[in-house]
């Protein structure tokens, strides 16, 4: 054994986690038929290292060679029987290599071991791409290599570093002399994969590689080199017999590097968009909308923007960083730079490149500039325009983007008042009009019979929670519609969206409530006028038992009063004009925000239901019965309890009824 040199750390073996294990044995004994994805993976991640060096570079001079070209090398070792990646990019320090390539405790992982287990019990769907979705992508190498060979030297470290693994539960690691900044990776393939029936899965062979390389990594920024065999003629040359066959090489770049946005629209074939997506964004769910716009005039530059069809896990987290990639003249610039677009359209995915992008420009000055402000607006409105089309267009499609990015859309009404006009005709509600589907403000009020001024909307938990609302039967009896508010979010954008199309939205339980006044049909106006009438005089006839169950329940209503919602309930509680709702306050509380104060509800009671009849008999013998105060506790609690609130005392509660039990049964 040679000496280890004073500072370098000893060669050591190490377990690999439990977990790693198994997701290298799922790769060993992989499910996938596209084993061939590896390099896509291999070249991929060297590319990201690339990136980073000179992203890097930008800041550190010195860091890349005057005349260094970032670039990727493969090279075949036919006796070895080895493929090997090698780029100078970033590298990696000894720690590093454990965090990223001993460990994957990274949360991917679990994710990929699971939906890998049940993508191996369904059938037929090998073909879904998991390995670079869980960023699981180096371990992908396994599927064809039975020893995977790392040497990597940081840009910051002193030694190299080798990392070596058979996959098999442990790998060891060593520092080593490396005189080169990079990573190289070498893949002793693994014998089922060699001499193949197919050339097409020969990896060994050149012209497998270079059609590799153009399918799947044709628009890597950097060249993909590798010391292409000659042809040779194979003829041998008359009298110079038994000479060797002579091997010549050619250095030859395998992808086209000519970014895909560059190219003309009507050039870019089939799923390339896609592909490119997959890979540049790492998002496997086929985007909804792709646009690829070149503008020449004041401002020149080209975007190519994804409207994903699927919400990250944390897009609506404080964590989720929204943005849009910059370039100049094809080189990277920037990484998710936030000021191309607002905060509602954070799920866009893309990239602009600019010539007038500088390389080392501060997101400061971009704040600022005249140029980006253009842009800026130009993108904005070629997405806006996208997702209208699809509305128009595409209406199922638009309800399924809209369940996943609804939320961001309604956040910038909440956000800012001045949003309103430009996002109230992209949302999108359920409603009582149909069971399935939802509708538009615009369709809602298209339907709208001329008699009705406003717009009625409820909230709650969903479509069966606020059906079975008392405060439904009066506008289900009416055959008014009613919007759904069923996203946590939804009531509280009525701060900014209090009208459309001039008419106000209402909500069916809260304030004054005067559906009955509203049928332009004379003769149902003159018995709804009369109706009223009556009511009014009921309203002072009961007011003083109103009073007196007011009197028992103190501040925990703000109002007691005869209802003109109801059909069939005896009683419900409905919000003032203002305040907060009482869907407002159970949702502060799920989200464990501090408390805004109990909403104060009004509770209304139904005049025509048999139990008000039994109040009434109560009060008018005896004005201080004790069964007033009880009965007016009950009818509080049955109501919160409707509306979907937890009682403040439900030992109270259940030993009322039990009481009230007893005494039904003494007659
Ligand atoms: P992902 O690339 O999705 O993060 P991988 O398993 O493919 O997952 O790679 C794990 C990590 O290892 C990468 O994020 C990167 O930090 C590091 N890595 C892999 N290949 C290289 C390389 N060629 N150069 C530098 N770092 C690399």
């Amino acid at each position: 054994m040679t000496e280890q040199k004073a500072g370098k750390k000893k060669k050591s073996n190490r377990q690999f986690q439990a977990e790693t294990r198994q997701l290298l044995n799922l790769m060993i004994h992989s499910l996938y038929t596209h084993k061939e994805i590896f390099l896509r993976e291999l070249l991929s991640n060297a590319s990201d290292a690339l990136d980073k060096v000179r992203f890097q570079s930008l800041t550190e001079s010195g860091l890349v060679g005057e005349n260094e070209t970032l670039e990727i090398w493969l090279a075949i070792d036919k006796e070895k029987k080895t493929l090997s990646i090698s780029d100078n990019g970033i590298g990696m320090t000894r720690a590093e290599v454990i965090d990223n390539i001993g460990t994957i405790a990274r949360s991917g992982s679990l994710a990929f071991l699971k939906a890998a287990r049940e993508q191996k019990e369904g059938s037929g769907s090998e073909d879904l791409d998991l390995i670079g979705q869980f960023g699981v992508g180096f371990y992908s190498s396994f599927m064809v290599a039975q020893k995977v060979e790392l040497v990597s030297r940081s840009m910051s470290g002193d030694y190299g570093v080798r990392w070596v693994s058979a996959g098999e539960g442990q790998y060891t690691i060593e520092e080593i002399e490396a005189p080169e900044r990079g990573t190289s990776i070498t893949l002793h393939l693994r014998d089922e994969v060699l001499d193949p029936k197919d050339p097409a899965e020969d990896f060994l062979n050149q012209y497998t590689l270079q059609n590799l390389v153009r399918k799947y990594s044709d628009f890597i920024n950097y060249p993909i080199k590798i010391n292409f065999e000659k042809h040779d003629s194979g003829a041998p040359v008359e009298g110079e017999e038994k000479k060797e066959k002579k091997q010549e090489f050619e250095v030859r770049t395998l992808n086209s590097m000519k970014p895909l946005w560059e190219r003309d629209k009507k050039e870019v074939k089939g799923d390339e968009y896609f592909q490119f997506y997959k890979h540049h964004f790492h998002d496997w769910e086929e985007p909804a909308d792709i646009l690829h716009v070149k503008a020449e005039g004041t401002v020149q530059y080209t975007a190519l923007l994804f409207i994903p069809s699927k919400a990250p896990i944390n897009l609506y987290a404080a964590d989720y960083k929204k943005g849009i990639q910059l370039y100049s003249k094809h080189v990277f610039v920037m990484d998710r730079y936030d000021g191309l677009l607002p905060d509602h359209l954070r799920f866009v995915r893309g990239l602009v490149d600019s010539p007038d992008f500088s390389l080392n420009v501060s997101r400061e000055i971009l704040q600022n500039d005249r140029q980006i402000k253009l842009i800026a607006k130009n993108l904005e409105k070629k997405v806006m325009d996208s997702l209208k089309k699809m509305l128009k267009n595409k209406r199922d499609d638009y309800e399924k983007w809209w369940d996943e990015f609804g939320k961001a859309i309604k956040g910038g009404i909440f956000m800012q008042w001045s949003n309103k006009e430009k996002l109230q005709d992209y949302l999108l509600f359920p409603s009582s009009h149909k069971t399935e589907g939802m509708t538009t403000l615009r369709e809602y009020v298209d339907r709208m019979p001329e008699w009705q001024e406003e717009i009625y909307y409820e909230a709650g938990k969903d479509r069966e929670a606020i059906e079975r609302l008392p405060q439904m039967e009066a506008v289900r009896e009416k055959g008014v519609e009613v919007l759904y508010f069923t996203d946590k979010v939804d009531e509280f954008l009525t701060q900014n969206l209090s009208d459309y199309d001039d008419k106000k939205l209402k909500s069916v339980s809260r304030g004054d409530f005067t559906l009955d006044d509203k049928k332009d049909d004379d003769k149902d106006k003159d018995k709804d006028k009369k109706d009223d009438d009556k009511k009014e005089e009921e309203k002072s006839e009961h007011q003083d038992l109103l009073d007196k169950i007011k009197e028992h329940l103190g501040d925990r209503v703000k109002e007691v009063r005869v209802s003109k919602r109801l059909r069939n309930s005896a009683v419900c509680l409905v919000n003032p004009e203002s305040g907060p709702s009482f869907n407002m306050e159970l949702l502060m509380k799920e989200a464990g925000s501090a408390p805004i104060g109990r909403a104060q509800g009004i509770l209304e009671l139904n005049a025509d239901h048999p139990v008000f009849g039994v109040l009434k008999r109560t009060f008018t013998k005896n004005r201080e019965d004790v069964w007033l105060k009880e009965y007016s506790e009950l009818l509080l609690s049955q109501a919160q309890l409707m509306e979907g609130l937890t009682l403040d005392n439900p030992v109270e509660f259940a030993s009322r009824i039990n009481d009230l039990m007893v005494r039904a049964t003494k007659g």
